[in-house]
């Protein structure tokens, strides 16, 4: 991996100015948030985003969860319903995710939710995050600050000692103290559990008056390309295409003939940015298969892979 210079930034105002240009830039900047440090990317910018999993090392396209400043940046991205409200007014700034319906309007990366119509959305209670975050003005994807299958950073060194040399910044604010992951709940007319986490389940149902749904192995465990967690296209899909056969169709990566490139040039950054926009770009036309060029087997290609095996899988 080509190695970058991390900036140490200090949570002065000059330097949230510098780390917020960086993220407008489509850099990388780990900062502060009361659960752990996260690696925040421009949650608008696909190229942004592809960095995240790059860094990560991540060997699979998990949607993201998005920090915003406040409801009113939230209104912004998701449908807000009077559940939401109920619960952003309990539990916001605080350690509690909620997964609503994208907005149609709203300029986020579809990488950003691996392709779902959901977005996981969150406004987290630390004053370093906070203060980031709204001169940033928009949404900032940010999972955990730590290369993938490590433990997740609780302080400015952690992150240094993971990341140093694959990200732009590290903002230090000291030590994260809740040390737990959000609760993640999705909403539409009930509120289900999808994650336990730093908010108690048996809080959101006193503060809503109605039970909170766990979500069922069966919700969870079903056959690849048919999770209801993550998007399949309606086509087909065909993996490893040499060449293209008749009515397909045609995803492209590298100097290939096709409808739509995921990197004219192989750049698998650039694979990964697109790869869930050409899918939808590709399924809108209505064609019964989708051809996809071989995609290498190395850094992001395992995670496109990943995603592409779930998409070509039996259904
Ligand atoms: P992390 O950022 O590592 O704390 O993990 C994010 C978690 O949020 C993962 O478990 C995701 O599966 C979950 N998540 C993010 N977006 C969605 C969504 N739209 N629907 C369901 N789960 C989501
Ligand atoms: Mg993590």
């Amino acid at each position: 991996m080509k190695t970058i210079r991390t900036q140490s930034l200090s949570p002065a105002a000059a330097h949230l100015k510098q780390a917020s240009s960086i993220l407008q830039d489509g850099g990388l900047v780990a900062f502060p948030t009361e659960t752990v440090y996260g690696l925040g990317a421009d949650a608008s910018n696909d190229h942004a985003v592809a960095k995240i999993y790059h860094a990560k090392g991540r060997p699979q396209f998990n949607p993201l969860i998005v920090h915003v400043a406040d409801v009113q940046t939230a209104r912004r991205f998701v449908q807000w319903s009077d559940l939401a409200d109920q619960l952003a007014k309990a539990f916001w700034p605080g350690p509690l995710t909620l997964v609503l319906p994208r907005k149609k309007e709203a300029r986020l990366s579809d990488l950003l939710s691996a392709g779902l119509p959901t977005i996981a959305i969150r406004v987290p209670n630390h004053p370093v995050a906070k203060a980031l975050l709204e001169k940033f003005g928009g949404a900032v994807a940010a999972p955990s600050a730590n290369p993938s299958g490590l433990i997740s950073p609780t302080s400015a060194v952690h992150v240094q000692s993971g990341l140093e040399g694959r990200i732009d910044a590290i903002v230090d604010g000291g030590l994260c103290t809740v040390g737990l992951e959000s609760t993640i709940i999705r909403l539409d007319d009930t509120a289900v559990l999808l994650r336990p986490g730093g908010v108690a389940a048996e809080d959101i149902e006193n503060e809503i008056g109605k039970p909170v749904h766990i979500q069922t192995t069966v919700d969870k465990i079903t056959t690849p390309g048919q999770m209801d967690s993550h998007y399949a296209p309606r086509a087909q899909v065909r993996l490893d295409a040499k060449n293209w056969r008749p009515d397909e169709a045609r995803l492209g990566f590298g100097a290939v003939d096709c409808d739509l490139n995921l990197s004219l040039s192989a750049d698998l950054i650039e694979a990964a940015a697109n790869l869930f926009s050409h899918l939808h770009h590709l399924d809108a036309e209505g064609k019964a298969m989708i051809a996809v060029s071989p995609i290498p087997q190395t850094g992001l290609g395992l995670a496109i892979n990943d995603r592409l095996q779930r998409a070509a899988a039996p259904r």
